[in-house]
């Protein structure tokens, strides 16, 4: 699908640190992966490039995450199955960091405790958005669920490291290959 497509030149614009142990990694960076073989990295990476994200890599992946820990105090990564934190960097996009997990477990118990969850830290969820051409880009078979904070007034520590970030350090988003790949069939 990206056969042909240098993308490791010309866009990264070398700031991908926000702390000693925070960092962006951009979708054109040759260390940006996600979890899964072939198929899911091709379309994390075709996901990532038309979604316009950049994954926060050194923070776990929950809530705990979303308030700048390293490391999770307690098991809900649990719930979030290839879980990464992701953040918009978009022109004129707010950068409103995300989770985007894929799980196998999906069901009403799971779905009760994500609620729940949730519902305690304040947060959105979106379940299975767009499908495989969405979201759901990492198989068929797992379901995809995104959550970030709904809050638009507050900002938490992670969005607000980011926010400065990307502020200082605008991204050139590279838009003639994004056009390219989006002309180009579904995985
Ligand atoms: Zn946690």
């Amino acid at each position: 699908m990206l056969d042909g497509i240098e993308l490791t030149s010309g866009y990264d614009v070398g700031v991908d640190r926000l702390r000693a142990d925070v960092r962006i990694v951009l979708p054109f960076s040759p260390e940006f992966g996600v979890f899964g073989g072939d198929e899911a990295q091709a379309g994390g990476l075709r996901w990532a490039l038309l979604e316009r994200v950049a994954q926060v890599r050194g923070v776990c992946a929950c809530a705990h995450g979303l308030v700048g820990l390293v490391v999770c105090p307690g098991e809900c990564t649990r719930l979030f199955d290839h879980g990464m934190m992701w953040v918009p960097v978009g022109e004129g996009a707010y950068p409103k960091p995300f989770l985007l997990a894929h799980t196998y477990g999906y069901g009403p118990e799971y779905r009760s405790e994500l609620d729940g969850y949730a519902r305690a830290w304040g947060l959105d969820v979106v379940v299975d958005g767009g499908g495989l051409a969405g979201d759901g880009w990492y198989s068929g078979s797992t379901t995809s669920v995104r959550v970030w904070a709904a809050d638009q007034v507050n900002l938490w520590p992670l969005e607000r490291d980011l926010a400065l970030l990307l502020t200082a350090y605008p991204v050139r988003w590279p838009d003639e290959i994004v056009e390219r790949i989006g002309r180009e069939p579904l995985l």
